[in-house]
Protein backbone atom coordinates (compact mmCIF):
# COMPACT_ATOMS: atom_id res chain seq x y z
CA UNK A 1 0.00 0.00 0.00
CA UNK A 2 1.55 3.24 -0.83
CA UNK A 3 0.73 6.36 1.71
CA UNK A 4 1.40 9.59 2.36
CA UNK A 5 4.75 9.22 4.78
CA UNK A 6 5.79 5.12 3.51
CA UNK A 7 8.19 5.79 0.84
CA UNK A 8 7.57 2.77 -1.75
CA UNK A 9 11.00 0.52 -2.99
CA UNK A 10 9.66 1.37 -6.51
CA UNK A 11 7.57 3.95 -8.45
CA UNK A 12 8.21 2.37 -11.80
CA UNK A 13 11.77 2.72 -11.54
CA UNK A 14 13.79 1.69 -8.49
CA UNK A 15 14.55 3.62 -5.41
CA UNK A 16 17.72 3.44 -5.53
CA UNK A 17 20.85 4.26 -3.36
CA UNK A 18 20.41 6.73 -0.17
CA UNK A 19 22.42 9.37 -0.65
CA UNK A 20 21.69 12.00 1.97
CA UNK A 21 19.61 11.16 5.51
CA UNK A 22 21.22 10.71 8.66
CA UNK A 23 24.48 9.19 9.12
CA UNK A 24 25.08 10.11 5.29
CA UNK A 25 26.75 13.38 5.19
CA UNK A 26 25.82 15.09 1.67
CA UNK A 27 25.84 18.92 1.81
CA UNK A 28 23.34 19.26 -1.37
CA UNK A 29 20.10 18.06 0.55
CA UNK A 30 18.40 18.55 3.77
CA UNK A 31 16.67 14.68 4.63
CA UNK A 32 16.56 11.61 3.30
CA UNK A 33 17.03 11.03 -0.81
CA UNK A 34 18.01 7.79 -2.45
CA UNK A 35 19.09 7.71 -6.16
CA UNK A 36 18.75 5.33 -9.01
CA UNK A 37 21.03 6.19 -12.56
CA UNK A 38 18.62 5.15 -15.37
CA UNK A 39 21.28 6.60 -18.09
CA UNK A 40 24.88 7.77 -16.99
CA UNK A 41 26.53 10.43 -18.14
CA UNK A 42 28.78 9.46 -21.43
CA UNK A 43 30.07 11.34 -24.28
CA UNK A 44 27.17 10.86 -27.00
CA UNK A 45 24.29 11.56 -25.18
CA UNK A 46 25.78 14.67 -22.54
CA UNK A 47 21.95 13.92 -20.98
CA UNK A 48 22.24 11.78 -17.98
CA UNK A 49 19.11 10.48 -15.75
CA UNK A 50 18.00 10.03 -12.50
CA UNK A 51 15.29 8.61 -10.47
CA UNK A 52 15.36 10.70 -7.30
CA UNK A 53 13.12 10.06 -4.45
CA UNK A 54 12.69 12.45 -0.99
CA UNK A 55 11.20 11.61 1.75
CA UNK A 56 8.61 13.91 3.38
CA UNK A 57 10.73 17.58 4.30
CA UNK A 58 13.58 16.41 2.28
CA UNK A 59 14.65 18.83 -0.49
CA UNK A 60 17.74 19.92 -2.50
CA UNK A 61 19.73 23.05 -2.03
CA UNK A 62 19.85 25.90 -3.82
CA UNK A 63 21.08 25.35 -7.64
CA UNK A 64 21.85 26.12 -11.05
CA UNK A 65 22.26 23.49 -14.04
CA UNK A 66 24.59 25.24 -16.57
CA UNK A 67 22.81 23.25 -19.63
CA UNK A 68 19.42 23.09 -17.66
CA UNK A 69 17.10 20.11 -16.03
CA UNK A 70 14.13 18.09 -16.94
CA UNK A 71 11.88 16.66 -14.12
CA UNK A 72 9.29 13.97 -15.02
CA UNK A 73 7.25 13.76 -11.75
CA UNK A 74 6.34 9.91 -11.34
CA UNK A 75 5.15 10.13 -8.31
CA UNK A 76 4.12 11.93 -4.83
CA UNK A 77 4.14 15.29 -3.99
CA UNK A 78 5.97 18.25 -3.95
CA UNK A 79 7.49 21.60 -4.55
CA UNK A 80 9.85 23.48 -7.21
CA UNK A 81 10.40 26.82 -6.82
CA UNK A 82 12.74 29.23 -8.88
CA UNK A 83 14.50 32.72 -6.55
CA UNK A 84 11.88 35.14 -7.30
CA UNK A 85 9.07 33.26 -7.35
CA UNK A 86 6.40 31.19 -5.18
CA UNK A 87 6.94 27.69 -4.89
CA UNK A 88 4.77 25.07 -7.22
CA UNK A 89 3.21 22.11 -6.15
CA UNK A 90 4.46 19.36 -8.21
CA UNK A 91 2.81 15.89 -8.59
CA UNK A 92 2.61 12.33 -10.91
CA UNK A 93 2.71 13.40 -14.54
CA UNK A 94 3.62 16.80 -14.23
CA UNK A 95 6.81 18.08 -16.18
CA UNK A 96 8.75 21.02 -15.29
CA UNK A 97 11.70 21.98 -17.78
CA UNK A 98 14.31 23.99 -16.05
CA UNK A 99 16.16 26.52 -18.21
CA UNK A 100 19.92 26.83 -17.48
CA UNK A 101 21.50 28.75 -15.24
CA UNK A 102 17.83 29.27 -13.36
CA UNK A 103 18.34 29.33 -9.50
CA UNK A 104 15.97 26.79 -8.07
CA UNK A 105 15.40 23.63 -5.80
CA UNK A 106 12.88 20.95 -5.55
CA UNK A 107 11.67 18.49 -3.24
CA UNK A 108 9.29 16.66 -1.29
CA UNK A 109 6.00 18.37 0.65
CA UNK A 110 6.01 18.16 4.35
CA UNK A 111 3.43 15.67 4.28
CA UNK A 112 4.38 13.66 1.45
CA UNK A 113 7.37 12.10 -0.55
CA UNK A 114 8.44 12.65 -4.00
CA UNK A 115 9.85 10.84 -6.72
CA UNK A 116 10.51 12.44 -9.72
CA UNK A 117 13.26 11.52 -13.08
CA UNK A 118 15.77 13.88 -13.33
CA UNK A 119 17.40 14.72 -16.50
CA UNK A 120 20.56 16.83 -17.20
CA UNK A 121 20.26 18.42 -20.85
CA UNK A 122 23.66 19.30 -22.06
CA UNK A 123 25.92 18.72 -19.21
CA UNK A 124 28.97 19.45 -21.82
CA UNK A 125 28.24 22.95 -20.24
CA UNK A 126 29.08 22.12 -16.93
CA UNK A 127 28.55 20.31 -13.58
CA UNK A 128 25.63 21.87 -11.09
CA UNK A 129 26.38 24.99 -9.22
CA UNK A 130 25.16 23.86 -5.52
CA UNK A 131 24.31 26.72 -3.23
CA UNK A 132 22.54 27.90 0.28
CA UNK A 133 20.42 25.15 1.49
CA UNK A 134 16.80 26.24 1.90
CA UNK A 135 16.16 27.07 5.67
CA UNK A 136 13.70 25.25 7.39
CA UNK A 137 11.37 28.57 8.39
CA UNK A 138 11.39 29.29 4.79
CA UNK A 139 9.95 25.89 4.09
CA UNK A 140 7.57 26.13 6.55
CA UNK A 141 6.02 29.09 5.01
CA UNK A 142 5.31 27.83 1.72
CA UNK A 143 2.04 28.55 0.79
CA UNK A 144 1.04 26.54 -2.09
CA UNK A 145 -2.16 27.77 -2.36
CA UNK A 146 -4.02 23.93 -1.88
MN1 LIG B 1 17.68 20.94 -10.33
Amino acid sequence: MVTAKKIPERVIFPKGEKIAGEKIANGHFTGSVWLHVLVPDDSTFHCPAFNVTFEPCARNNWHKHPGGQILLVTGGKGYYQEAGRNAQVIREGDVVMIHPCVKHWHGAAPDHWLSHIAISTNVQRGEAAWLEPVPDEEYRAIRSGE
